[in-house]
């Protein structure tokens, strides 16, 4: 029987049914209440088991929303990429509620036009800038990274008059590799035969799962591998069984951007997976435990983050790789936000690497937050559809 999520059990099930900022809104505010402090993040490069072993609340901060972006535009030019625009907007609107709740600002150098703005949003909140090595392979990038980490460390340390002990890094990261594994096991419902997890399901999850401690949320994602059980074993799916199965790769998508997904499931398809910030990526990999070394295993751990910032970005074609393996698309889509020149450069690369070693079509989509190219997508991934010999 095909899904209707109507119709199935919820996977989370609260008042915020198709909410999920605002489900991650309710928890953060909650742990305000008790007194912990909140540090607002742009970007999955930041140190989330530093900043919790801190005793504060990391908070992703808004950046997917059409509506801000004419008021950026006064400032930031046209031609940059929505994401950034939208987060400086949410910034100077002051529409951002986690942005308000947060002590300070975590920011990484990873693309130049973040970077930039992070100067543009210097003075509203306590901003500390984690210079990112961009060379990854480099025996020097985990050094200097480390190296980042502890200075963050003896930021958060300073501002928020306490101490990061090994024993609570440890902790966390032990945490974060219970949290990503039982996150890999709920993917592995949209890598089954038909699939029995749907993409927004899988997106909604990845964004309670990067705001909640792995403490708070084990219960609500051992409830979510019961319930997914429950329709496997019921026959239950998601998409028609000989729908084209659809492995979405690129930028990292949310809110208004939500529509390049929401176009390949009403063509018909049904994503496998999010090979997104946004989606499966943050929780693929694993972090060494008992190292000795804490800070030095959480630097390898967050530059195995194949961002297309990185170079050469081999990691990227690995992971998709692994990703292929185990998902098994009839197709990739590529989805790069309006001039992100990194994605939109590696899109040539990924686009050879999967005729030449997969044999797989791929699709880049170039969009921002409008509506205005929802049909033109919608055509092309209407093609592409029509063009796989399934
Ligand atoms: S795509 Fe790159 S810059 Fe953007 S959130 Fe992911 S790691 Fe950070
Ligand atoms: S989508 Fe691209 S240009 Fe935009 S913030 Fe991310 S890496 Fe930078």
């Amino acid at each position: 029987m095909e899904f209707n999520q109507s119709h199935v059990a919820p996977l989370i099930d609260d008042e915020f049914q198709g909410q999920a900022s605002k489900r991650v809104l309710s928890y953060i505010q909650g742990k305000r209440r008790q007194g912990m402090p909140v540090a607002g993040l742009y970007c999955v490069y930041a140190p989330m088991e530093l900043i919790r072993a801190a005793g504060v609340v990391p908070a992703g901060l808004c950046s997917f929303a059409n509506k801000t972006i004419p008021p950026a535009e006064a400032v930031l030019p046209a031609n940059l990429c929505p994401l950034i625009k939208s987060s400086y907007g949410f910034i100077v609107t002051d529409s951002c509620p986690f942005f308000a709740l947060a002590d300070v600002v975590i920011a990484e150098t990873t693309c130049d036009g973040k970077k930039k703005m992070f100067e543009l949003i210097t003075g509203y909140k306590p901003l500390f800038v984690m210079d990112l090595p961009q060379l990854p392979d480099q025996e020097e990038a985990c050094r200097n990274w480390t190296a980042m980490i502890r200075n963050l460390g003896g930021f958060l340390e300073k501002t928020f008059e306490r101490r990061i002990s090994e024993a609570r890094l440890e902790e966390e990261i032990q945490a974060t590799n219970v949290k990503n594994n039982l996150m890999n096991r709920l993917f592995g419902y949209a890598a089954a035969t038909p699939p029995v997890l749907s993409w927004n399901e899988a997106y909604e999850l990845g964004l309670l799962a990067q705001a909640a401690s792995t403490e708070d949320l084990q219960p609500v994602l051992e409830h979510a591998l019961e319930t997914l059980e429950q329709r496997k074993v019921s026959g239950v799916h998601y998409g028609k069984p000989r729908a084209p199965r659809v492995l979405v790769t690129g930028c990292p998508l949310g809110g208004d951007s939500l529509k390049a997904y929401r176009i390949i499931e009403e063509a018909g398809g049904v994503i496998v997976a999010l090979d997104a910030c946004t989606g499966m990526k943050p929780f693929k990999h694993f972090i060494e435990e008992g190292s000795g070394d804490p800070l030095a295993a959480l630097a390898a751990y967050y530059l195995k983050i194949p961002c297309s910032c990185m170079t050469p970005n081999q990691k990227r074609l690995d992971d998709l790789d692994a990703l292929i393996e185990r998902f098994r698309p009839d197709a990739v889509v590529d989805v790069v936000l309006h001039a992100c020149h990194a994605y939109n450069v590696e899109s040539y690369k990924i686009m050879n690497h999967l005729k030449e070693r997969h044999r797989l079509p791929l699709l880049k989509i170039e969009t921002d937050y409008s509506n205005g190219d929802v049909e033109q997508i919608r055509t092309r991934v209407e093609a592409l559809f029509d063009s796989l010999d399934r």
